[in-house]
């Protein structure tokens, strides 16, 4: 308090805090002892209505501020939990217009970088799911981080595998065996390993080690399917000994024939030249006929399909019959043709056509014994061409019918060699009927007969 000399009176000053100000009070007192002047009194009376106002709008103010830092401080909070889509409102932006801006921009560039990042992910899962190769990482527990499709497909996974311990999902030691040397040594080691399964499936494994750092996997195992690959290696190793072993068997009978006329002076002996060049010839004629289907059997397969045109089929079977009638009748079995009440005829190739009669009739009359009938027939069955060849003879054991289409096999192979079989027959047969886009298909009954489907399409009618 002092006294005022312009106003000769004295002032009371007062110092209040406001929140964001700090407001001064004059206040006159009654502390002199001249009148004060009626204007003096008026402006100090404004003055402190004025510094009121002030102080009130001040704290409004600061409230705003407060409430719209909030705001702000959520959005960024928000931000951090990778929710960047909400934007603050207008409302809310009053005094942190700058701050609120700042924010805004941190969004977007949240955003964007997101997209670039989800794109990244969504590439990534496309090309890891479009890989015929298993890829799967494990993290350093062995815990599943990252697998694809086809990961699923050739460990048999369950699905939900992400996030499970490797052991749990793959029971196969020496896969477990290798990621946890990887994991050790970090030297990538591989091979190949057969699972367990029906049928069993071989895979080619390769186990490396993902590079320490950025990464969250610690091992990555890339499978491939090579199951299909060492089955056709089996098939072509088999197919090899079982052709030579048949070539063998009656080159060793010609040698054995011409040996046995050579050194024991048979030669001299029209009864014994006669009797072993008789077996040499007729062994002859059995490796003729075998190199003969290996040949037909190897062209068939390199040639894949063949171009079909309608094919007069009763004329084919008729001439199949007329080539394969001496053969019936000095095994005194009937040949009988049924042809359909309506012509109908097949779409193929005429020579692969004929080729499949003739070693069907041909089984047909080897396999039935004295007595017996064989019947050709054919029909429209279901909008497609069927020939039946169905014989009355000794039938085909149910555990033998699903192999004996495979090459060289054979239900008796005495029989067969007896019969003068190479085992070649049923595997042309199958893949001739295959080149010409049919289905073969057998039923058979033991001491009843057999009956030989083929199944092709029907030339639509003239
Ligand atoms: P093969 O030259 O030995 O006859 P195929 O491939 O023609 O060879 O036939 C394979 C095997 O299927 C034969 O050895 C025989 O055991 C059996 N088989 C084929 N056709 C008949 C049939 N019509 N009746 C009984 N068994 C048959």
């Amino acid at each position: 308090m002092r006294a005022s000399t312009f106003w000769s009176f004295l002032l009371l000053f007062v110092a209040v805090f406001l929140p964001g100000m700090l407001a001064v009070l004059i206040s006159t007192g009654r502390l002199t002892t001249s009148p004060a002047p009626p204007l003096a009194v008026v402006v100090t009376l404004l003055g402190l209505v004025a510094v009121g106002v002030a102080g009130l709008a001040n704290l409004q103010i600061a409230r705003q501020t407060a409430r719209n830092l909030g705001a702000v401080c959520q959005a960024l909070r928000q931000a951090s939990q990778g929710e960047v889509s909400s934007r603050i409102p207008h409302s809310e932006r009053s005094h942190v217009e700058p701050v609120a801006a700042a924010v805004d921009q941190l969004q977007d560039f949240l955003r964007s970088h997101f997209a670039e990042v989800q794109s990244s992910r969504d590439q990534l899962s496309l090309v890891l799911n479009s890989m015929v190769e298993g890829v799967l990482v494990v993290d350093e527990q062995q815990r599943v981080v990252l697998l694809n499709e086809s990961a699923y497909r050739l460990f048999r996974l369950p699905q939900g595998a992400d996030g499970r311990l490797l052991f749990e999902l793959v029971r196969n030691p020496q896969l477990l065996l290798w990621v946890t040397r990887v994991l050790e040594d970090r030297q990538t080691v591989g091979g190949e390993v057969e699972l367990l399964s029906n049928p069993p499936r071989v895979l080619n494994l390769r186990v490396l080690s993902l590079p320490e750092g950025g990464a969250r996997g610690a091992a990555m195992v890339v499978a491939t399917d090579i199951s299909q690959l060492r089955k056709l290696e089996r098939v072509r190793q088999e197919f090899v000994a079982n052709a030579s072993h048949e070539l063998k068997t009656p080159l060793a009978s010609i040698k054995a024939c011409v040996e046995t006329l050579l050194e024991g002076g048979a030669i001299d002996d029209p009864q014994f030249r006669d009797r072993f060049l008789g077996m040499a010839a007729e062994q002859a004629d059995r490796l003729d006929k075998l190199v003969r289907d290996l040949l037909s059997l190897t062209r068939i397969e390199s040639e894949g399909r063949r171009d079909v045109e309608p094919v007069a089929i009763d004329r084919l079977v008729e001439q199949c019959v007329g080539r394969q009638l001496r053969n019936a009748e000095k095994r005194a079995i009937g040949l009988r043709i049924e042809p359909p009440d309506t012509p109908v005829q097949p779409l193929a190739d005429e020579d692969s056509l004929e080729h499949v009669l003739e070693n069907l009739v041909d089984n047909a009359i080897k396999y039935t014994n004295s007595g017996g009938q064989v019947t050709i027939r054919w029909q429209e069955e279901g909008g497609a061409f069927v020939l039946e060849v169905e014989d009355t003879g000794i039938g085909i054991p149910p555990q033998h019918v699903p192999r004996i289409f495979e090459r060289f096999y054979r239900v008796d192979k005495a029989r067969s060699r007896e019969v003068g079989g190479t085992g070649l027959g049923l595997a042309i047969v199958k893949h001739l009927v295959q080149s010409l886009g049919g289905e073969v298909s057998v039923n058979s009954r033991i001491g009843k007969g057999t009956q030989f489907r083929i199944r092709l399409t029907l030339a639509p009618l003239p």
